[in-house]
């Protein structure tokens, strides 16, 4: 790597629309061959639905093909079948085995190869790169070492940037170490960040001066407002990532306008929500990735048209300010997060908006958790907004009850004549420290739970 340079792959990087597109096409095409020769799964479903590899030419030709989604992964796999349907390499070729939290039953089960494992890492050297990341920077991973990819794909991305990574795997780790090897980055998730934040200013640390220079998220969505929250307490930028073990990774570059899509590896779709077409650009809609190879590459699972449950936005496929040509998405949002009232779509992002407005957080921890109840007249919906307050008795209530409406209403129109109508109440409480009812939950908390 020049480290002159702001580039990990500056030919891929930078490389021209047309030559990039041209360059998609090709890995369509070589990847749907190798699926075709190497998964049964594929195998099987082009000779039942008399689709010949051949006929896939273009990347619009994948709406030819099925979207899958984690079901039939898990459909594919034991105890429902033999075999691994989705592993396309022999096992003397598998060089790790990883499972996806299985939230709803069996977890899925992915195979990866070295070769993969070099291709997710080049992914995160990129991100890394593109927010500035090189030699002499230090980086606590705050991710978890476990199953999942995350942590140990940035691990290896480290290495061929010349970082040190400080492997800790979560964000409780002891202050000493950021005392002792002053750390110019971390990676975790907002509100741990913020835990962490919190636990220094109790020690007499001052996050501002720590010598952190840069912090990196993922793995949930958050709003805007939390984010901003969450760089003025550190003064320093938050950039944000999106990954997942199915090969995503994302990342915002220091424009921080859009996240860019790794678009010669990984193929990004935005489909309606039945799931039939393609929505333009500027749109929201579902995300369905497909893998990309390249040419003669082999890959330890194959995913075409996948159905991720997530939803964004492709915002631009022009060149970034930061030179980069590959297109720039919308931080994605979980669909199972997403709500509807009065034929109004509202996500848990909405919520954490409200929570977050300029002027709460004089009182606010930012921690909360908010119910939906159906009310007791028929149609009636109640949001009940949980809050976790520094000082529940010196807390100004009504500000932060008119900065929540405001701001959650705000684009909402059918939903805010159904809360001037009182078929749809906003309830607030306000608890002191750990008050709220997700600490007695183990493992990721919901934060927008349906009672209804
Ligand atoms: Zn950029």
């Amino acid at each position: 790597m020049d480290i002159s340079k702001p580039y990990f792959n500056p030919e891929i990087e930078t490389m021209e629309r047309g030559e990039l597109d041209a360059l998609i096409e090709e890995r369509v095409r070589y990847t749907v061959k190798y699926a075709a020769e190497n998964s049964l799964f594929y195998r099987k479903w082009f000779e039942k639905h008399g689709i010949k590899p051949g006929d896939i030419k273009a990347h619009e030709d994948l709406q030819e093909l099925p979207v899958i989604s984690g079901k039939t992964i898990r459909e594919n796999q034991p105890p429902e079948m033999k075999d691994f349907m989705f592993k396309s390499v022999g096992w003397e070729d598998v060089f790790t085995i990883h499972e996806t939290s299985g939230t709803s039953g069996t977890p899925k089960s992915f195979f990866l190869t070295w070769e993969d494992w070099e291709r997710y890492a080049e992914k995160y050297a990129r991100i890394f790169r593109s927010q500035g990341f090189g030699p002499g920077d230090r980086v606590v991973i705050c991710a978890s070492y476990g199953m999942n990819v995350g942590a140990n794909t940035m691990t290896l991305a480290a290495r061929q940037l010349g970082m040190s990574i400080i492997p800790e795997g979560k964000c409780t780790f002891p202050l000493r170490i950021i005392e002792a090897y002053k750390p110019t980055g971390i990676v975790g998730s907002v509100f741990k960040l913020l835990n962490l934040a919190k636990r220094m200013k109790a020690e007499g640390l001052v996050p501002e001066e720590s010598g952190i220079n840069k912090l990196v998220v993922g793995g949930e969505s958050f709003a805007d407002e939390s984010r901003n929250y969450l760089s003025e307490i550190w003064g320093c930028p938050v950039y944000n990532t999106y990954g997942s073990t199915e090969g995503t990774m994302c990342g915002e570059c220091s424009e921080i306008t859009g996240l860019h899509v790794p678009e010669d590896v990984v193929h990004l779709d935005v489909y309606d929500p039945h799931l039939k077409n393609f929505v333009p650009d500027g749109d929201c809609g579902r995300i369905v990735l497909s893998t990309l190879l390249p040419v003669g590459a082999k890959a330890g699972n194959l995913l075409l048209n996948y159905d991720t449950d997530d939803t964004t936005v492709v915002l631009t496929r022009k060149t970034c300010s930061c030179g980069r040509t590959h297109m720039k998405i919308m931080t994605p949002q979980r669909e199972a997060e997403t709500f509807w009232i009065e034929g109004t779509p509202f996500n848990r992002v909405d919520v954490e908006r409200g929570v977050f407005q300029s002027g709460n957080m004089d009182y606010l921890t930012g921690e909360y958790e908010a119910f939906l109840y159906g009310g007791e007249d028929e149609g009636e919906t109640i949001l009940r907004v949980s809050m976790e307050c520094e000082n529940p008795d010196t807390c100004d209530r009504d500000l932060i009850k008119e900065n929540f409406i405001r701001s959650f209403l705000k684009y909402k129109h059918p939903l805010s004549r159904a809360y001037e109508d009182d078929t749809f109440k906003i309830l607030f409480n306000f608890t002191g420290p750990r008050g709220l009812e997700l600490y007695k939950i183990k493992g990721r908390p919901k934060r927008l739970v349906d009672r209804r």
